[in-house]
């Protein structure tokens, strides 16, 4: 057994191809149409929102004689009369690692624009559990210690099991060594560490970085949301620097006046 703390890695995001944009720009005679968007993600975003009215640039569409010149102010705007259908293009690609079972639980419960890929359980054995553990039991010694000989005994079973069906042997069978981790799985803690990829696209992460940093929410899910916070206003300013951040029981919680576009 080992103490974990979670922990948020940003390790993709969309990447505008820029002949393609060009050819595109071209074929609809505004060639000359520039972002100055810090990232692509915010530039697609900006493209995809131009494409609907036609507006990069003022007469492109005769109906469309001022354009909103900056991709900060022209997001902004999107934020503001929430069409956020367009934030819907880029897409931005976590990994969460060392959270619990209790955390990707609760993150699958979104379902919309999002992509998961979760650590397989019946595949990796559980020879070393890794633990996190909230407030509440970090702050009381005698939950400390009936959790820590929980977690202990939990771990010595699962290694009990895997001597118990020779999981070890040369002999055993890659089919076998699933059929029988996966059943030991099953008296497994909840609370222990494990990895999960997670792409979404930004208006998904509006949404879920408002209800999972809020007071009501876990507080492992607070945890990770307020790194993902941290990291999306900093990178993605013209997508998320709208949002309001503040500490509530020593967490950040994000707010938008913009909420769910
Ligand atoms: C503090 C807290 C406590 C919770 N407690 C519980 C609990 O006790 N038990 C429990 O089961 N869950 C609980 N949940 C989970 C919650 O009910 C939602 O399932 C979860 O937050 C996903 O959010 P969402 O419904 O907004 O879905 P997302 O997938 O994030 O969807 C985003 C938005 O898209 C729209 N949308 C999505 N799917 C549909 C659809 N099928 N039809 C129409 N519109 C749709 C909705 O507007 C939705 O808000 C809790 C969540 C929080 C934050």
């Amino acid at each position: 057994m080992h103490k974990v703390e979670p922990k948020v890695f940003l390790i993709g995001e969309t990447r505008i191809v820029e002949d393609g944009l060009r050819g595109f720009l071209n074929h609809i005679g505004a060639p000359e149409w520039q972002s100055d968007a810090p990232t692509d993600v915010e530039k697609v975003a900006e493209f995809y929102s131009r494409l609907c009215y036609k507006s990069y640039k003022p007469g492109l569409n005769p109906n469309v004689k001022k354009i909103r010149e900056h991709n900060a102010e022209h997001l902004g705007n999107i934020l503001k009369v929430k069409h956020g259908s367009v934030l819907e293009h880029p897409v931005i690609n976590f990994v969460f690692a060392d959270v619990s079972r209790v955390f990707t639980h609760e993150l699958v419960r979104h379902r919309v624009g999002v992509a998961i890929s979760q650590e397989s359980l019946r595949y990796v054995r559980l020879d070393d559990l890794g633990q996190w553990l909230p407030t509440v039991i970090r702050e009381d010694e005698e939950a400390m210690t009936i959790f820590g000989r929980t977690f202990e005994e939990l771990e010595r079973l699962q290694k009990e099991l895997a001597v118990h069906f020779r999981l070890d042997d040369s002999q055993a069978n890659f089919t076998r060594k699933k059929i029988v981790t996966s059943a030991m799985r099953r008296i497994a803690p909840i609370g222990l560490a494990t990895n999960i990829g997670w792409s979404a696209n930004p208006r998904t992460l509006r949404w879920v970085l408002e209800m999972r940093t809020a007071p009501e929410a876990e507080e492992e899910i607070r945890l990770v949301f307020g790194e993902v916070g941290k990291i999306v206003v900093n990178r993605y300013p013209n997508l998320f620097g709208d949002m309001v951040v503040e500490i509530i029981d020593g967490l950040p919680s994000y707010k938008s006046p913009n909420s769910k576009v």
